[in-house]
């Protein structure tokens, strides 16, 4: 898989193409899934899914600046924890990352796929967690991040995740509701802001409990 998207150009760094080499996909989907490596979207219950690893390593590689050993990184909407752990071994244990997902079962589903993962250390020390909450409101408690990665599309940009964006700090978040594009959103040391578009994606919904549950 990882060659699959080196070879398409999607991953570029050593660093990216190490993290996605070690931690394997196949434990972050569920038991039924027939082929985890598979570049597509996958169902993991809720009405949400597992991003394509095409998109996985794209926000990666988006972001690899702003994951250097030690700094600190938000994933709202973690889901499965793929992410999040690759995040984890990115930043390392001086570093911190912080994964806010809504629906409590996913949470623990997200817990014991890192568990078995080699990013499972991580979860022992203070550097990695994973908490029940309404991502679009981030985790102020440990801001401000280096990082930001939203993994749901939001009708417009969160102003609660702009501002626990560090200066010099970089957010990749698909905006838009039918047609989405992933934007990137770098935070200039004087505090002002840079947007661009990425690519045109299809994400689900950064939304509230009920109306994700009901939406079909
Ligand atoms: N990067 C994850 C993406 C999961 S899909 C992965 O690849 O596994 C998007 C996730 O966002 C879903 O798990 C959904 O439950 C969550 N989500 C949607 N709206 C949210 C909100 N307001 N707060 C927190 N999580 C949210």
């Amino acid at each position: 898989m990882v060659e699959q998207l080196e070879r398409y150009g999607i991953v570029q760094s050593k660093r990216v193409k190490e993290v996605m080499e070690a931690i394997d996909r196949a434990l972050f989907v569920p038991a039924e899934t027939r082929s985890p490596y598979y570049d597509s979207p996958m169902p993991i219950g809720y009405n949400a899914t597992i991003s394509a690893p095409h998109m996985h390593a794209t926000c990666l590689e988006l972001l690899e600046k702003n994951l250097q050993p030690g700094m600190r990184a938000l994933d709202v909407g973690s889901g499965t924890g793929y992410l999040t752990a690759c995040f984890a071994m990115m930043v390392g244990p001086q570093g911190c990352v912080v994964g806010v997902e809504h629906i409590p079962d996913l949470v623990s589903f997200s817990i014991d796929n890192i568990k078995k993962s080699v990013a499972e250390p991580l979860l022992n020390g203070d550097s990695l967690s994973i908490h029940a909450a309404d991502g679009r409101q981030g985790w102020p408690e440990l801001a401000p991040y280096d990082a930001i990665h939203v993994g749901a599309a939001a009708p417009e940009i969160p102003q609660p995740l702009l501002d626990q964006l560090k200066p010099g700090g970089r957010m990749v978040i698909p905006v838009g509701t039918v047609f989405q594009e992933l934007k990137v959103v770098d935070k200039n040391l004087d505090g002002s802001i840079s947007v661009r578009d990425e690519t045109s994606v299809r994400y689900v919904p950064l939304t509230s409990k009920a109306a994700q549950l009901n939406a079909y």
